[in-house]
């Protein structure tokens, strides 16, 4: 029998008891960096994906020996720290999927806000998308706007890309949908390096008929080609359409 993939609520179920504890989270970085114009960073270890072209899967497959565990208390002061010290009014959780460990995550998101700091939240979609108390937890935050990684453009590329089973495509459109319902800033960027001319049309066409403003603030999201993601990519046997060399990475996002 054909083998369609895992499933990414299954996965997160086994990893939130591997980098969670309570309310503490799995960490291996604090960092600032000039994404965004300048943002405080934490990254998280865990992700509940696979993704082919993942920056941090060397850290994602390594989910028990890399970094330590945080506090919400710690993480919110290293981030504070960062910002203070480099003049930042944005903080974030990167790395690996900063919702698997929700209620630690809504502690930072409210520690930041009591700094009255913005907090970029990045995921997947994922879970947001399987269960909209997500989004209605998030609604209570006046600092938080959410940037749905999407990948992909079809559940069939989503399937390639990630190894997940493709209907799993459809939370990230779902958590795009229920962040708009409870009235929570959000928009798609969306991997489109290894996209099929015509297929990003679509996926917009399905966007618009979530929201027209996730149409305008659609934003194109591309593979750096970093030398352990090349590892991947040709071990998957998976090449971009288009992507960017590490040393021509625009100066904006270094
Ligand atoms: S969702 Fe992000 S962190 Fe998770 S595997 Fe994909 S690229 Fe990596």
């Amino acid at each position: 029998m054909e083998r369609r993939g895992y499933d990414p609520l299954k996965t997160s179920e086994v990893l939130r008891n591997i980098v969670c504890i309570e309310n503490r989270r799995r960490y291996y970085r604090f960092r600032g960096g000039r994404w965004y114009g300048g943002i405080a960073t934490a990254d998280c270890v865990g992700c509940n994906l696979r993704c082919v072209f993942c920056w941090g899967w060397q850290v994602r497959d390594k989910p028990r020996s890399v970094g330590r565990f945080y506090t919400p208390q710690e993480v919110s002061r290293n981030l504070l720290q960062i910002a203070e010290r480099k003049g930042y009014t944005q903080v974030r959780i990167s790395g690996n999927e900063p919702t698997l460990s929700w209620g630690h995550l809504l502690e930072v998101i409210g520690q930041i806000e009591a700094a009255n700091l913005s907090f970029i939240l990045e995921t997947n979609g994922i879970l947001i998308g399987s269960d909209k108390s997500y989004a209605r937890d998030l609604s209570k935050f006046s600092n938080l706007h959410v940037r749905v990684s999407i990948k992909g453009t079809s559940p069939q590329e989503f399937h390639v890309l990630t190894g997940a089973v493709p209907e799993a495509f459809y939370f990230q459109l779902k958590a795009l949908e229920n962040l708009l319902d409870y009235n929570v800033t959000a928009h798609p960027a969306v991997m489109v390096s290894f996209t099929e001319p015509g297929n990003v049309e679509r996926l917009k066409s399905m966007l618009a008929d979530i929201d027209k403003t996730l149409v305008a603030e659609f934003e194109e999201e591309y593979v750096f080609l970093y030398p352990h993601v090349v590892k991947q990519l040709t071990k998957a046997g998976i090449r971009p359409r288009k992507a960017y060399a590490p040393d021509n990475i625009p100066e904006e996002l270094v």
